[in-house]
């Protein structure tokens, strides 16, 4: 690796996909549990220190806790132990250069920091995004009924006067296997009745039917709300055999004519299929966020391997940083590196100028971010 450059260095960063951090001190299970998408430490296997992202914390996030690079993983957590997590988050919060977070707080929001809190503490903007998933399960939480349950989403989502955007967490409940076509209404009417009765049945409150997480997504579209996807990579509890974003091809079809921006996060090890997508489909972007820190190193290949074909004025930056702050840093850090690499690279291929390198930095940085979301208006 090479110095960053200048620009990719300093440029201001809109962290389009990211989460609330834990507030609580952590013991090495608590941590290496957080750590990476596994959910436990393997007894058959090591500690999680042992791998590119552990090589990444001891390397990159030792010396903001004012350690020495390279110390060990156990002299590490008594560093970070001592300095208590709200410091923690502090020092690496401050690394980032983000201006503007897009916070899912719908995940664990009981061991998490909210959007507010986060936007304090890293002294930036915190915007909402309100996942689709949660919204329907609090409408029947409250009380709905089949006929009922659609308008009952509608009036629930217009109360997000100051949401920036929504997030389908389909991939994790049914795959992404989605048919294109708004559901007609009485699609609706039967799939949340059959929703109603499952949940009357089994106490259970988990949507999990292509039919609803489909009309979700066309709800959003319709209140003109920007609609992320959790695509690829993730936790145990997602069937990544379906979560290639070539099975949304009909969605995106269908979703093109409305304008309104279709955002696919993670994307690994599917990052190339989604590439071609934010190419050939005028309302999608994509990011490989939660990938370029899971991969230490070589975030950087992710990120050049994305850029092979998707459009610069298509790609986003995003941490997907989740209860550690140690992702933030190292999402953020590895990303300018890895961005950087990129364009050095092409520049001394005589395929870019500084210039050109300076206005593709800007794109991914930010500008790309604020058009998507209309942050500025
Ligand atoms: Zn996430």
């Amino acid at each position: 690796m090479t110095d960053l450059l200048p620009y990719v260095a300093g440029v201001p960063l809109v962290d389009h996909h990211c989460h609330g951090l834990v507030r609580t001190d952590l013991d090495r299970t608590g941590f290496e549990e957080l750590m990476t998408e596994a959910d436990t430490v393997s007894p058959l296997g090591t500690t999680l220190f042992d791998s590119l992202l552990g090589h990444a914390i001891r390397r990159w996030c030792a010396p903001v806790l004012d350690l020495p690079a390279h110390t060990t993983p156990d002299d590490y957590l008594a560093r970070r132990a001592e300095l208590g997590a709200t410091e923690v988050n502090r020092r690496f919060l401050a690394t980032t250069g983000t201006t503007d977070f897009l916070v899912d707080g719908g995940f664990r929001p009981e061991l998490l920091t909210d959007a507010n809190e986060l936007g304090t503490l890293a002294g930036a903007r915190a915007h909402d995004i309100v996942r689709l998933e949660l919204l329907a399960e609090n409408v029947l939480r409250a009380g709905t009924t089949a006929a009922g349950f659609a308008a009952d989403c509608a009036e629930a989502l217009a109360k997000h006067t100051t949401a920036v955007g929504c997030k389908s967490i389909a991939a994790y409940r049914v795959g992404l296997r989605l048919a294109g076509a708004r559901p007609d209404d009485a699609e609706v009417h039967a799939a949340a009745g059959r929703w109603l009765s499952d949940v009357d049945r089994s106490g259970a409150v988990r949507l999990a039917d292509p039919v609803l997480h489909r009309f979700l997504v066309w709800l959003a579209v319709e209140h003109r709300l920007p609609v992320q996807f959790h695509v690829g990579y993730g936790d145990a509890d997602v069937n990544l055999a379906e979560c290639d974003p070539l099975l949304l091809t009909d969605l995106l079809r269908a979703t093109a004519p409305s304008g309104v921006p279709i955002l696919l996060l993670h994307n690994y090890p599917f990052h190339r299929n989604a590439g071609y997508l934010a190419q050939v489909f005028p309302h999608v972007f994509v990011d490989v966020g939660l990938a370029t820190h899971n991969a230490g190193f070589r975030g950087g290949a992710l990120i050049a391997e994305a850029l092979e074909v998707t459009p610069f004025g298509k790609f986003l930056f995003s941490s997907d940083a989740f209860a550690l702050a140690e992702h933030y840093h190292l999402g953020t850090l590895l990303f300018r590196r890895g961005l950087s690499d990129f364009l050095r690279t092409a520049i001394e291929a005589d395929t870019m100028t500084s210039t050109d390198a300076a206005h593709v930095t800007d794109l991914i940085g930010h500008a790309n971010a604020r058009r998507a979301y209309r942050l500025d208006s």
